[in-house]
């Protein structure tokens, strides 16, 4: 027997469709290139949304074509998130931090029909443009002033001309909820990107779930400042949580050092924040240093790599700021787990053990360890494997490529255990994990374990080639500026805090580690140049 329900499709045009009838006042808040602060309301955004979206039409893109961005966090993008996804063409949001090649690689693989970006990436965008056969249309994403006299990329178009031209009349077309809403490719550090198409019914359900009291728990009641970027997995998806549930949303630009998203914490009264660790270094760096204090802000979601318990600590015992832990990736949309700690009388020490574990599944995705055979492995917080997953908003195969589904789930190439709480944590990526002696050294349990010292600004384990045990952990540490540490010092440190042949063989001491285009330790590049450090009889 049928129900006798309305059908209505899930639909990005719905997101802001609501927020414009039942927030319309409610703010965005936007920081431009040149560090100015625009203000205006969900109902502005809808209105210019829907121009936007008329533009589109008229510059002749139609349902199924990609339009690219090379953008900040910023009311423009947000725009373009709803306009081009709610027209029925899909939103690719390049990565600006990746090199050139890989840029171009990516545009065309997605045939990108058309290029909105910030003004801060034109000098990028003129010399990939010939590069860039494909894209019909360049668009500055600015008013006219702002357009170079003189520049390489031919009939380059201004953003606010183009939806000066329309009036906001524009109706949101009724799409397939199974149709594609964006793209986004994976940011991996080996082979080449792989590109996920999202669609209208993932980005829903997973907003949906994401802004629950046990994910992100975000409410009408907050001021949102998303500092992850929104070319990176949507920022996590918070523009369509504020959206969904009506909150302030701020956006940052580029200014992402410490002294200035401080500021802006606190002149917006931001509540809830989003980052990776990081970026939370520098924020964190800044507020200890001058000796503040957030006076709004009460959340924040870390994710993207582990959360070191020491920062952990500081947000929460320091500056009682709660954090919640996340891990997800770009193929799912991107959350996977979340560590919202049962508060139901356990002791203070397990509750945050818990919270530096990456947490458990919303309703929508399952998960489960398996080990090499791929049967699944118990939760019993010790038998380490790879982390599977699966549900609503996991992807299915990448875009013009394979299938990478396991048994019908999703393998993550990461490495980890699941306890009897339900709890996943996350002890490695598996092209980190170190083999000594045929057992597994799980690296994040060690660099959680340097980063507590406190002269140690960064570390990173990777495993070095050795003659006896194949593999053995070694460390590379930046040290806080104006700090002192051997060694010696560091390798005491971990004495009675891990297993003795955890311990790694080694630190080497360097200036800086590299990070890669969102923020993420480059492993692969510290391995190319130390894995056989060890080798060496001079060591
Ligand atoms: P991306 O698709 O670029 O977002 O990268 C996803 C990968 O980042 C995951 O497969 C993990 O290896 C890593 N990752 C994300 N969140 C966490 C976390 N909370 N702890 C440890 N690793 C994480």
């Amino acid at each position: 027997m049928q129900a006798h329900m309305m059908q209505q499709p899930l639909l990005v045009s719905s997101l802001l469709r609501h927020a414009e009838r039942h927030h319309g006042d409610q703010q965005v808040v936007s920081r431009g290139v040149d560090g100015g602060l625009h203000r205006y309301s969900f109902r502005d955004l809808a209105r210019r949304a829907r121009q936007l979206a008329a533009a589109l039409g008229a510059l002749g893109l139609e349902r199924g074509d990609r339009v690219g961005t090379l953008a900040w966090n910023g009311h423009r993008h947000l725009e373009l998130y709803y306009a081009v996804s709610g027209a029925g063409a899909v939103l690719h949001t390049l990565n600006p931090r990746l090199h050139a090649d890989q840029l171009a690689w990516i545009a065309e693989h997605a045939d990108d029909r058309a290029l909105f970006f910030d003004p801060t990436f034109l000098p990028l965008v003129e010399a990939l443009a010939p590069r860039l056969p494909g894209v019909r249309h360049f668009v500055l994403m600015g008013d006219r002033a702002q357009l170079p006299a003189d520049c390489a990329i031919g009939g380059l178009l201004c953003y606010e001309d183009l939806i000066a031209a329309h009036d906001d009349t524009y109706a949101w077309p009724l799409l397939d909820e199974n149709a594609a809403s964006s793209l986004c490719y994976t940011s991996g550090t080996t082979g080449d990107p792989k590109g996920v198409l999202f669609s209208h019914r993932s980005t829903l359900l997973h907003t949906f779930a994401s802004a629950l009291p046990d994910t992100l728990n975000v409410s009408a009641a907050d001021c949102v400042l998303p500092v992850v970027p929104m070319f990176h997995v949507n920022a996590w998806g918070l523009p369509y949580a504020a959206c969904m549930v009506g909150a302030k949303l701020v956006l940052p630009g580029p200014q992402l050092d410490g002294a200035s998203l401080y500021a802006l914490f606190e002149s917006e009264g931001v509540t809830l924040s989003a980052g990776v660790p990081t970026v939370w270094q520098g924020l964190l760096a800044h507020v200890r240093g001058q000796g503040l204090r957030f006076t709004s802000m009460r959340r924040t979601i870390v994710g993207g790599a582990a959360c070191p318990p020491r920062m952990l600590a500081e947000f929460e015992d320091e500056l009682d700021v709660r954090v919640l832990h996340a891990w997800g990736m770009t193929e799912l949309s991107p959350i996977g787990t979340v560590s919202a700690p049962r508060r139901n009388g356990e002791p203070a020490a397990h509750r945050r053990a818990q919270q530096a574990k990456q947490g458990r599944c919303p309703f929508g995705v399952d998960m489960r360890v398996v080990d090499a055979a791929g049967a699944e492995l118990p939760w019993d917080g010790r038998s380490a494997g790879e982390l599977q997953v699966r549900g609503h908003w996991v992807v299915q195969s990448y875009f013009g490529g394979a299938s990478p589904l396991a048994d019908g789930w999703f393998p993550t190439g990461d490495v980890a255990h699941i306890d009897a709480e339900a709890c996943m944590q996350i002890t490695d990526r598996a092209k980190d994990v170190i083999k000594s002696g045929g057992e597994w050294i799980g690296s994040i349990e060690i660099e959680n374990i340097a980063m507590a010292h406190p002269a140690v600004a960064m570390a990173a384990c990777i495993a070095a080639r050795h003659p006896k045990w194949d593999e053995r952990p070694l460390l590379i540490v930046v040290r806080k500026p104006g700090a002192e540490l051997t060694r010696a010092e560091l390798l005491q440190f971990f004495a009675g805090r891990i297993a003795k042949w955890w311990t790694p063989d080694d630190v080497i001491f360097t200036e800086s580690i590299p990070l890669g285009a969102t923020g993420k330790m480059l492993k692969h590049l510290l391995r190319a140049q130390y894995q056989d450090h060890l080798l060496c009889p001079a060591n």
